[in-house]
């Protein structure tokens, strides 16, 4: 229970700076301080670079739609109380976005496609609000304004499986860089005594069904299929991840999709020359950055690895004799691009290190009579203890390859 405490993220992200909660702004409404939005940073960065790197396609898309996007999409009419409204002069309705979805339909729509063109991936980390109760806020993991690393793939009936396996590839890459690597994956699929209540043909239902659950067969991990979870609109996987603590938490969830491409008529051209509807695939891999933020403040009890640290190294001077040294040593970091800060406080050095030990910096740089007269650093490292004097030239490029490498 201790141990729980501890890793609470709400306290940890008081305790390390990362984010705030103001009754004024709202429950469920927490703000990123500076060190909280580096952390973001990073991981819309890595989210955005992985992406590009496989083709997908970024684009920004307004917070707000016509009351009729809804209607259309089916959202308005089903889930009505978590989609707060705003109207106009003109008494035009608008809604706050509840997902991304209709906004990148629009876009496949800005000019036809062929079934060359596909796979289409587009991607946004697109905000969207929850008007979740206020009961079940809580810190990181619940709130009502949350940002979606989201992607709506349009790919071929045929492309299901390809698109599969290139989903999981990603999956296992950026859930390793955190050190998941044991997950729990639930396929959802139609009841097999009501498939009435079901969007989209029997053959369909069956062909995507079988292809979901293989493709997890061969990606090698455990899974269970959940009948009559899926969706009326398509069948689902669902991607839960072991954290430190032995917990495992929802994150990723790939969503296949028949019923939009009627509602929003997302065709392509096939190589008979006729027009097919895409089938989509919602994807998000972190679930929403609030949340995944939420899971690795606990999920590394606040002790970032370098490449996400807020602050990766600080630099101790004893006295006031060795800042102008300091000084220089904290410039020569910072042209490297490593975040690094300098403590001029007028703390005793034990203090000064028990300091960056409870901020939890990966490396804090000891600089006294010594270091200056052999121009070099003694380095503390968080998780290896004192590594000795190191020259500061050397010390950054082991950083370097170290955040580079995502270690
Ligand atoms: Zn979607």
């Amino acid at each position: 229970m201790a141990e729980m405490e501890q890793n609470d993220h709400r306290k940890l992200g008081q305790e390390l700076g990362l984010f705030t909660i103001s009754d004024l702004i709202g429950k469920g409404l927490p703000m990123l301080l500076p060190k909280g939005a580096i952390l973001r940073g990073e991981l819309e960065k890595l989210i955005i670079d992985e992406k590009k790197s496989l083709g997908y396609q970024f684009v920004y898309s307004p917070h707000i739609a016509r009351k009729e996007t809804y209607i259309k999409s089916g959202h308005l009419g089903r889930y009505d109380a978590m989609m707060p409204t705003m109207t106009d002069e003109n008494g035009d309705e608008f809604v706050l976005k509840a997902m991304n979805c209709p906004h990148h339909f629009e876009i496949y729509n800005s000019s036809p496609k062929s079934y060359r063109d596909l796979p289409l991936r587009i991607a946004e980390n697109g905000t969207v609000y929850r008007n979740e109760k206020s009961g079940e806020l809580a810190g990181l993991l619940r709130v009502k304004n949350l940002t979606v690393d989201d992607t709506h793939h349009f790919i071929r009936p045929d492309q299901i499986e390809s698109e599969m396996e290139m989903l999981f590839k990603l999956t296992d890459k950026i859930y390793n860089l955190f050190g998941f690597k044991e997950y729990k994956v639930e396929i959802s699929i139609r009841d097999p005594k009501d498939k009435e209540k079901y969007f989209g043909s029997d053959e369909v239902w069956e062909r995507a069904e079988k292809i979901l659950i293989d493709s997890v067969k061969k990606w090698g991990v455990d899974y269970t299929v959940e009948e009559g979870e899926a969706a009326f609109y398509g069948p689902k996987i669902d991607i839960r991840v072991k954290d430190s603590q032995g917990r495992f938490w929802q994150l990723a969830t790939i969503q296949l999709d028949f019923n939009q491409p009627e509602n929003f008529d997302l065709n392509y051209v096939g190589d008979d020359g006729k027009l097919h509807k895409v089938v989509v695939v919602h994807v998000a891999i972190f679930g929403s950055f609030e949340r995944f933020m939420g899971v690795i403040i606990e999920h590394y009890n606040g002790a970032f690895p370098l490449w996400l640290s807020p602050v990766q190294v600080k630099i101790l001077p004893i006295g006031e004799g060795h800042f102008a040294y300091a000084t220089q040593v904290m410039d020569k970091f910072k042209t490297a691009n490593i975040r690094v800060e300098l403590d001029i406080s007028d703390e005793t050095l034990g203090k000064k290190i028990r300091n960056a030990k409870t901020e939890k910096v990966p490396y804090a740089l000891v600089i006294g009579d010594k270091e200056v007269a052999d121009k070099k650093v003694t380095v503390e490292s968080r998780d290896n203890g004192n590594l000795g004097a190191q020259s500061v030239e050397e010390l950054i490029e082991k950083l370097k390859e170290e955040i580079k490498e995502k270690k």
